[in-house]
């Protein structure tokens, strides 16, 4: 490596997200150049294949030309203008659209998924001590739960590794069991998990209910603590406990929003209502960081007064940036010309296929999938599984990170035949590549 490589250059100038540096030693940053559809090209001429969706954010593959087009447009229009105090198109008409498809209301903006953790707990705390309630505080959410990492939302995020430096900085919500399919004793069925690990927050919210003002949970599948998959039943019985102690449910659909379960939202598949949902991550199909918040007509109006106090003062200096609501508002467009939700189907059932290998492989276990995420669960003695595979399927062409020793593929919604059976080649070959160095002296 020359010195004067993007990847010496940004070793020297930029501090890397989620990475210890010095790993960088031996595994440099790839530098990008370019990209489009579902493939990366890097600056070394050779061409990566986004099985992961860049961090789970594309939908429609890179430089999509349906959105490029907005944002040209939008961009000679209005860039920017604050939030306070003014409007435009771009953030009205996605409002009124993520309003027709959450039935929900009053869309709150923020830039990235934290910051929509961050103001769904502040606004279900802020809800309560309008309503006269102002002990109800403290949150609950689900063990293994993610929703982000700064301050705020470290509270609920419930991975050690990302949590443990900052503990005492951090204001620890309760963590109530997973409903994670995987628990299943013999005999029982993922809906049986369900229903144990709502019996353990039944349990839990008749004891803390009136110190709490929510619950908060990755709907269907818990994605960073692996792809922790399970049963919609727990979301029904979650809804009706909410209900009946009187504690707010957010839905965190960062992650499995836009189509990625197989329905626009995931919670739909248990045939729920929120009180809260957070959007970020496919929001803009990958092109442009926004995310946005939102609640019930309830929770709305307890904010709606005279008394400046009691409205939610909560800013960012982006809030609805023109140029993220409209390649949002391309985003959903393209839902309605290429319609995913109806097509995903037969693409995950082509990828089903070229996956087989690894599905029957004898040293995976809990091989699942939901909608357009796969996760297959490694037997191996390496501690880091990890990083080892990621080096392998870069060096064929893929991009896929495990966590920990789960393997999964999150790709866009734009793979053609060639692109799929790259996948299931490339995933397989790089994993019989990495149990090899289990041997290797
Ligand atoms: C990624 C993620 C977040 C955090 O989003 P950032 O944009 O990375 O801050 C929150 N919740 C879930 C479920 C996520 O997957």
């Amino acid at each position: 490596m020359t010195p004067d490589t993007l990847a010496a250059r940004s070793l020297a100038s930029v501090w890397h997200p989620c990475t210890q540096m010095k790993r960088h030693e031996a595994d440099p940053p790839v530098a990008i150049d370019r990209a489009q559809g579902p493939w990366l090209h890097g600056t070394d001429g050779r061409r990566y294949l986004d099985g992961i969706s860049s961090w789970w954010v594309n939908l429609f593959g890179h430089g999509h030309p349906h959105i490029r087009a907005a944002l040209a447009d939008q961009l000679a229009r209005l860039d920017h203008v604050m939030l306070a105090g003014f409007t435009h198109a771009p953030v009205v008409e996605l409002s009124e659209r993520l309003g027709t498809l959450t039935g929900l209301g009053h869309a709150f903006y923020g830039s990235d998924g934290a910051t929509a953790t961050e103001i769904a707990l502040k606004m279900s705390a802020h809800y309560w001590r309008n309503a006269g309630q102002a002990a109800k505080s403290r949150f609950v959410g689900l063990a293994g739960g993610y929703h982000g990492e700064t301050v705020g939302a470290l509270a609920v995020t419930d991975i050690a590794l990302f949590r443990e430096a900052y503990a005492p900085l951090v204001r620890l919500a309760a963590t109530v069991p997973s409903p994670d399919a995987r628990g299943a004793q013999p005999g029982e069925s993922a809906a049986d998990v369900a229903r144990r690990a709502a019996d353990a927050l039944a349990q839990w919210l008749a004891e803390h209910h009136a110190t709490t003002a929510a619950l908060i949970v990755e709907p269907l599948v818990q994605c960073a603590a692996g792809m922790a998959m399970h049963d919609a039943e727990y979301l029904r019985q979650a809804r009706a406990l909410c209900d009946r102690y009187r504690v707010h449910l957010v839905v965190d659909e960062i992650a499995t929003g836009f189509g990625r379960t197989g329905t626009m939202f995931a919670h739909q598949q248990a045939g729920i209502r929120p009180d809260f949902v957070c959007l970020s991550k496919g929001l803009t199909g990958g092109t442009l960081p926004l995310s946005a918040v939102l609640t019930t007509d309830a929770v709305y109006a307890a904010f709606y007064d005279d008394d400046i106090a009691r409205g939610f003062l909560h800013s960012h200096s982006y809030t609805g940036n023109p140029l993220a609501c409209r390649a949002a508002l391309a985003t959903l467009e393209l839902f309605d010309r290429l319609d995913p939700l109806a097509h995903n189907p037969a693409l995950a059932q082509r990828i089903d296929a070229a996956c087989a290998p690894i599905t029957r492989h004898p040293r995976v276990r809990y091989a699942r999938r939901l909608g357009m995420v796969w996760a297959w669960d490694l037997q191996t003695t390496l501690p880091d599984f990890s990083r080892r595979y990621h080096r392998h399927a870069m060096a064929r062409g893929l991009v896929l990170r495990p966590i920990g020793t789960t393997l999964y593929a999150m790709p866009p919604y734009v793979l053609d035949d060639e692109a799929v059976q790259h996948l299931g080649d490339a995933a397989f070959a790089a994993l019989e590549a990495t149990l090899a160095e289990e041997t290797a002296p």
